[in-house]
């Protein structure tokens, strides 16, 4: 359980993190709050030779809400989250589930950039903001691109992220206002990762469903947006029957592991479950 030797760097802006990056090459990886690369580096599941320790950058720090346009900088931590009453006011969606996220110790040095690029198909925030239709951003040497987060996943830990590129910050849109939303996990204890875990995002017009949106976590190799089983609640009162093929066609996409959390079926059965039950609070929420 001791990490292989590295060498330490701390840049202050982020030029000098990408000059970092550039040169030290593939041997070089970003440390954030740590709390996924320390404990795979004592495990020896990652070697770098390098890290680049982004704390220092402080344009990276900031939440900004500007005509309901969200922007995360890559470092602001869980416990920042959770604690803007701003963000909280127009997407309560990412308070609700950065709460689920570990315990208190680690939100408060975990990062929501940490969290997003990492590409841990457990972590909570990856299908949060693919169920907000969120983009993120990446500087690199060749300059900023954006990617977003429905398309950004590709494999267990692997990424639209390209060597060398350090992702900054995260965009979204604000819900609409009267927006329902709701993330329901099932973990075996307090700071567990998922067993299943839906976020739903939905607005109503009277009584009719007028979108809806379904991510899911640690559901299979990377985060899910259940797209069929979103577009099945639009035009709907999302009566009973209508919100079952809704957890049914979202179920169809799942290919959980077997592991320690379960076997197959068990996790593809409670993932129906958490999916009926953000529907039927997401909607009891909407305005
Ligand atoms: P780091 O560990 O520093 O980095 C993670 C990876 O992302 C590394 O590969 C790093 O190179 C890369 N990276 C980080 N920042 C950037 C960036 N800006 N640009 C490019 N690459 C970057 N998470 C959950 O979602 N749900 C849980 O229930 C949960 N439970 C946990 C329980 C425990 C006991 C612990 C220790 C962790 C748990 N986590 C959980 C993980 C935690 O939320 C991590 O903090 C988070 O996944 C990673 O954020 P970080 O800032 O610590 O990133």
């Amino acid at each position: 359980m001791i990490p292989g030797s590295f060498d330490y760097h701390r840049p202050a802006s982020i030029d000098d993190a990408i000059g970092l990056m550039a040169s030290l090459g593939d041997d070089a990886m970003i440390v954030a709050g740590g709390h996924s690369l320390i404990p795979m580096m004592k495990l020896r599941m990652a070697l770098p030779e390098h890290l680049v320790d982004l704390q220092d950058v402080q344009s990276l720090k900031s939440i900004s809400i500007q005509n309901s346009q969200i922007v995360l900088g890559a470092m602001v931590t869980q416990a920042e989250l959770i604690s803007s009453e701003e963000l909280h006011e127009i997407c309560p969606l990412l308070r609700e589930a950065a709460l689920q996220i570990a315990d208190p110790q680690v939100r408060y040095v975990g990062t929501i950039g940490g969290n997003v690029a990492n590409g841990d198909p457990a972590n909570d925030m990856p299908a949060i903001m693919q169920a907000l239709n969120a983009s993120f951003v990446m500087v690199g040497p060749n300059g900023e691109r954006s990617v977003a987060a429905r398309d950004f996943y590709q494999g267990a830990y692997y990424t639209a992220r390209e060597d060398g590129e350090i992702l900054s910050s995260i965009h979204l849109d604000a819900p609409t206002s009267g927006h329902g939303s709701a993330y329901e996990k099932q973990k075996r204890k307090i700071g567990d990762y998922a067993t299943a875990a839906a976020a739903v995002v939905l607005t109503m017009s009277g009584n009719t469903c007028a979108t809806a949106s379904i991510g899911l976590t640690n559901l299979s190799e990377t985060p899910l947006w259940a797209e069929e089983a979103s577009s099945i609640l639009v035009g709907t009162t999302l009566d009973p029957d209508t919100i079952k093929a809704a957890a049914t066609a979202a179920k169809a996409i799942t290919n959980p592991a077997e592991d320690g959390r379960g076997p197959i079926e068990f996790r593809k059965h409670v993932a129906g479950i958490m999916v009926e039950r953000a529907i039927a609070k997401a909607h009891s929420r909407a305005q």
